[in-house]
């Protein structure tokens, strides 16, 4: 278990993609190898070479839902020890070095998996303190030496971690917290002066989702001014702080969690919003729409952020899917020049299919629109060239016409 003493397994790649992970594609999946069975210990490292047996790179065995493993490296000597991850990190926060130097956002990744060379392992930095996911077993297995990577390349104030994935066929759910101080609950981050309150012992959420934060400095900055804004899946109303804060006359925050209204209320609270004037709905984001048809409501901004797969008790959704049918009824009741802000972060599309679902949705609705806005990840989220599953933002502002 990230024991660099064992002799490295061979995985012989199928000829079919032995082009792909020479131009570096960095999953292992079982189809990928003719050998996978002789994976069997979770972080031990494999070799792939092609039918010559010749050596193509090397990496680690995980488990994560289609893969079976992580390439790391392209150079067969390189071993996965602390020098190698200290150097990773380094780099890593090198990159993000504008972002630690902006006094008006503490919150953001630091490590962004396979885009920063480890696919597994992700680290978000919160005020001086961390957080990291761990995605399989096999990642896990080298905590001992992140950990100690992660505390010679930052001053590290509290370590906290998220276990995703599943033990034995269990979601590992435990205490959160690792090392050094615990943190504040809530803790207090910014994001371009905006105030979010976070908790990092508190599950898999922490309460904002750090990948949206060019999308809520655009809503507020030149959006929100004058609009009532209709923000569905609202979770903790971070967009509705956005817009808040950007000038929006009203927000109606949608969620159908008993605990987004606490947890908004408190997101606008820290932020001086007077959530009484705010509307906080806990609801089905599709019976709501039926309502403010019946009730001839419509909004200048209306803001879509569904999970990609979601099952409530009358209806299931799936992005794929079920899109289309969102955004037509989100056009339904969004005003003539008003401003729908579509966002998914579902992997199985991108942004050109999301874009079909939008067409296809104006073509039925019988209307006209322009795009005004597009975003995909934010830079601290680093992607590759060579995994563009990891791209998996998409937002667009459509303006109806
Ligand atoms: N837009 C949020 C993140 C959304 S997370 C943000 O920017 O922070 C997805 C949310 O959708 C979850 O809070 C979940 O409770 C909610 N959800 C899932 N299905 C729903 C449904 N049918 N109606 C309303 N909310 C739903």
């Amino acid at each position: 278990m990230g024991d660099s003493m064992q002799q490295p397994i061979k995985l012989k790649v199928k000829s079919s993609f032995v082009k792909n992970f020479k131009d570096g594609y960095p999953l292992v999946t079982e189809e990928s190898v003719q050998n996978h069975q002789d994976l069997k210990i979770e972080g031990s490292v494999f070799e792939l070479v092609d039918e010559q047996q010749k050596f193509i790179s090397k990496g680690y065995y995980g488990k994560q839902n289609k893969g079976r493993g992580w390439v790391l490296t392209k150079n067969r000597d390189v071993e996965f020890n602390l020098a190698f991850f200290t150097g990773k990190l380094k780099e890593a926060i090198t990159y993000r070095e504008s972002l630690f130097q902006d006094k008006n956002t503490t919150a953001f990744r630091v490590f962004n998996g396979e885009g920063d060379g480890i696919g597994g392992l992700i680290i978000d930095y919160f005020n001086d303190y961390y957080v990291i996911s761990w995605y399989s077993e096999g990642i896990y297995s080298f905590k001992d030496v992140i950990v100690q990577a992660l505390n010679e390349v930052v001053e590290v104030k509290g370590l906290y971690e998220k276990k995703r994935f599943a033990s034995k066929g269990t979601y590992v759910e435990d205490d959160d917290f690792v090392s050094g101080e615990q943190a504040p609950s809530p803790l207090i981050v910014k994001e371009n002066g905006m105030n979010f309150a976070v908790y990092l012992n508190d599950g898999a959420m922490v309460g904002i989702f750090l990948d949206q934060r060019d999308v809520r400095k655009t809503i507020r900055d030149s959006y929100a001014e004058g609009k009532t804004v209709l923000n569905t899946f609202s979770y903790t109303g971070a967009f509705s702080v956005a817009a808040a804060l950007g000038g929006a006359v009203k927000t109606t925050s949608v969620d159908l969690a008993n605990r987004s209204k606490s947890k908004t209320i408190e997101q606008f609270s820290v932020n001086d919003i007077d959530f009484e004037a705010q509307d906080i709905i806990v609801e089905d984001v599709f019976n709501y729409f039926k309502y403010a048809v019946r009730k001839k409501l419509a909004f200048d901004m209306v803001i879509l952020d569904p999970p990609s797969f979601a099952r409530s008790k009358k209806h299931t959704f799936s992005a794929g899917k079920d899109y289309t049918d969102l955004l037509v009824q989100a056009i339904a009741i969004t005003e003539g020049n008003g401003i729908i802000v579509a966002s998914s972060n579902c992997s199985t599309f991108g942004m050109k299919k999301f874009k079909g679902f939008i067409e296809k949705a104006f073509k039925q609705s019988g209307g006209k629109y322009t795009i005004v806005e597009e975003f995909t990840l934010p830079t601290d989220f680093k992607t590759i060239s060579e995994f563009k599953e990891g791209d998996y933002l998409k937002v667009v502002f459509i303006k109806k016409q």
